[in-house]
């Protein structure tokens, strides 16, 4: 689905199946966060197809922290797609999962601050406390906010994985719910779209699950 000029998302809405929403930027660059899972990549595929698009076209693929259902495919693209997520989540996912997981070595390792690939632009923000290098990717001029597992539409990303903690997600919400956000696009269930919706989502999470942390 076609979210707002220049950004696609392939939204994920069974519920028996765990994979995660990918979003598609198109720039000049074409830069495609969080892929999902390997048994689940047709549903990457078909979107791309649905909008004219073939995997070779993607330029990088972003990726927001080291869960199977969001980095399994990362390196599936073509043979000129570079790939790309944080240190921390990449050494904790070569430590704990590595033996299983094939895929080829990220191109870069994302680091908090500005991102530039083509003409976007894009702010990288450390957000641990789901997992311990999990990232956000901030969008200044569409004012969208890609969060992985740290905020979904009414909840939180789960703390009890291994690398965890409710404390650091708690700081890293507050970090994040700072900026101005018209379009909030979460790694799991629905977009939240308007900024009184998005700063409504933040308030009921900051109210609301902050006591559980
Ligand atoms: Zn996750």
């Amino acid at each position: 689905m076609k979210i707002l000029e220049g950004l696609y998302g392939f939204i994920w809405q069974s519920a028996s199946e765990n994979n995660c929403n990918c979003f598609l930027i198109e720039g000049a660059k074409k830069i495609l966060i969080d892929p999902g899972h390997r048994h689940l990549f047709q549903h990457v595929l078909r979107g791309l197809e649905g909008i004219g698009m073939t995997p070779e076209q993607i330029d990088v693929v972003l990726v927001t922290h080291g869960h199977p259902d969001h980095l399994e495919t990362a390196g599936s693209f073509g043979p000129s797609t570079q790939w790309a997520m944080s240190r921390i989540d990449y050494d904790f996912v070569m430590k704990y999962i590595g033996p299983q997981v094939e895929f080829p070595k990220p191109a870069f390792f994302l680091q908090e601050g500005g991102l530039t690939i083509g003409n976007t632009s894009l702010q990288v923000f450390l957000t641990p406390g789901h997992s311990p290098g999990s990232v956000c990717f901030y969008w200044p001029e569409k004012k969208t906010l890609f969060t992985g597992d740290v905020v979904f539409n009414q909840s939180i990303g789960r703390t009890d994985l291994p690398g965890g903690s409710g404390k650091q997600l708690k700081e890293s919400i507050t970090k994040i719910a700072e900026l101005d956000v018209e379009v909030l696009c979460p790694g799991h269930g629905d977009i939240v779209t308007g900024r009184k919706a998005v700063k409504k989502n933040f308030k009921m999470i900051q109210d609301f699950w902050f006591t559980h942390l």
